[in-house]
């Protein structure tokens, strides 16, 4: 699939999007000699960096701050009463995006590739054409890596008095009272978030438990955690949204009225697609909204590849930039490979946090058959002196037949951190085997991921 290079087109490969994915192809594909260009209309980083993975995770680590401030107590500590500052967080956290943004267009400058501030839209199977300059750009490929957007579901009335996640990042106070609408990723952290800066926070879930897609006890265990740090509401929606008294009256689907500053709904996420053009390269949606493509991230079109939020295959930026990197080694470096979307180790940074890498109990049941589960409840040593309130999860789930491990589960501190180390693990195909003969490390809570017995 090496393709040389072919002066009938202005650029080897034209990207659409300065997001990971996007960024991470235009830098490869330059480092095997091709001719690049990238345009981007807003913030070279894409929604990770500018408003996502990183000042969300910024965020997380001022709200954590609270619950050491009290525990510190029980360690002897004197602290006084803590006072958080919205502005200053606000401040220091736009700067460093900022920075990172900077230093993600000095690398697309570093490695060769133009950078163009405009809207790129497809033409044809090899044009581009750049909206507010009118430029048509020939390329020999195209890479559409423009992400996804959060949507407000349900559209009831009086919904554009909410935000979505991106307009988190610019409020300028912090709410007193917020309602967060929905129970996946962005409303589980924001609420998060939220309720430990202080802010009296709703998390409202039309599901009866947090997290679908992940394992049972792991939701349920979460939930139990966030019905004691918030008003916690599953089983129901939100009927409308009014203005009153400068504040927002939710009405809710029990009958239910609640006085808020901010709503903040998170109910998923939609491919940017609207208006790119790609009807005149012959390509179309599948019933997500996102564009099909093959295992090599190639669209219907042969010029075109797609990346990233934009393909819905998972909405989760290390995949975005896996899948930029195999498109640019299969195309333009002669070393063909596709990203497996199988075993995919991921974080939701709720506190408490959890780490999943593999199946949960009930998928790894219906895909294994017959499965060992086994599972560790305790109180996290640290709390032992603090006196939290706190329990730590893990789930070892194993395949009788084969004794491979097929998913490891952590509700607790440093879930994500630890999720890293064991996916290397699970990765590689351990055995329960492998777990059991690998020395504890004492005293951590990982640990007890090797002595479940
Ligand atoms: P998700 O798809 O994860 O969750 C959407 C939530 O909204 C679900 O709880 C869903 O309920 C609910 N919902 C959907 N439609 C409606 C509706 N009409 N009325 C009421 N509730 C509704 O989307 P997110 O926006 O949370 O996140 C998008 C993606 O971004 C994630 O899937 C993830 O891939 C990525 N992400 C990853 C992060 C990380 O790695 N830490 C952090 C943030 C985002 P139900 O379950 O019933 O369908």
């Amino acid at each position: 699939m090496t393709e040389t290079r072919n002066d009938a087109f202005d650029v080897d490969l034209f990207v659409i999007g300065g997001g990971s994915g996007g960024v991470r192809a235009a830098r490869i594909a330059a480092g095997y000699g091709a001719r690049v260009q990238l345009a981007e209309e807003y913030r070279v980083g894409g929604t990770c960096v500018i408003r996502g993975c990183v000042p969300k995770k910024l965020m997380v680590y001022a709200g954590r701050f609270a619950d050491e401030f009290e525990d510190a107590a029980g360690f002897g500590w004197e602290v006084g009463t803590p006072r958080f500052d919205w502005a200053v967080l606000k401040a220091r956290r736009d700067a460093e995006v900022t920075r990172l943004e900077g230093i993600y267009a000095t690398n697309l400058m570093r490695a060769g590739v133009e950078v163009v501030a405009d809207r790129a839209v497809i033409e044809d199977p090899h044009t581009v054409r750049l909206v507010r300059s009118g430029t048509l750009v020939r390329a020999r490929h195209i890479l559409v890596a423009v992400g996804a957007h959060p949507v407000k579901e349900p559209l009831i009335p009086g919904a554009e008095l909410a935000i979505t996640s991106n307009e988190v990042f610019e409020l300028e106070t912090r709410p007193e009272r917020i309602l967060v609408v929905g129970g996946g990723y962005i409303a589980v952290e924001f609420a998060g978030v939220f309720a430990a800066l202080g802010t009296r926070t709703t998390l409202l879930h039309r599901g009866d438990r947090l997290l679908r897609g992940f394992d049972g006890e792991i939701r349920q265990a979460l939930g139990e955690a966030y019905a004691k740090r918030m008003d916690l509401r599953l089983d129901t929606t939100v009927h409308r949204l009014d203005r009153r008294d400068g504040a927002i009256l939710a009405t809710l689907s029990d009958g239910s009225e609640l006085l808020v500053d901010q709503v903040l709904v998170a109910t998923g996420r939609r491919p940017n697609v609207a208006g790119l053009g790609l009807e005149k390269a012959g390509i179309e949606l599948d019933a997500a909204g996102a564009i099909p493509v093959d295992r090599f991230s190639q669209t219907v079109a042969p010029s075109i590849y797609a990346v990233g939020d934009v393909t819905n295959r998972a909405a989760l930026t290390p995949i975005a930039i896996r899948e930029g990197h195999a498109f640019a080694d299969t195309v333009f470096g002669g070393k063909p490979w596709a990203v497996d979307h199988d075993l995919i180790p991921t974080a939701v940074f709720s506190t408490p946090e959890i780490g999943v890498v593999g199946h949960g109990e009930e998928v790894a049941r219906r895909l294994h058959g017959e499965i060992d589960v086994y599972e560790a409840r305790f109180r996290p040593m640290k709390a032992t002196l603090s006196g939290r309130d706190e329990r730590i999860l893990m789930k070892v789930i194993v395949d009788r037949a084969s004794d491979r491990v097929v998913g490891v589960h952590v509700l607790g501190h440093d879930a994500g951190e630890i999720i890293q180390a064991v996916g290397i693990a699970v990765t590689m195909g351990a055995k329960k085997a492998d777990f059991d003969r690998t020395i504890a490390v004492h005293p951590t809570a990982g640990e007890e991921l090797v002595t479940m017995r």
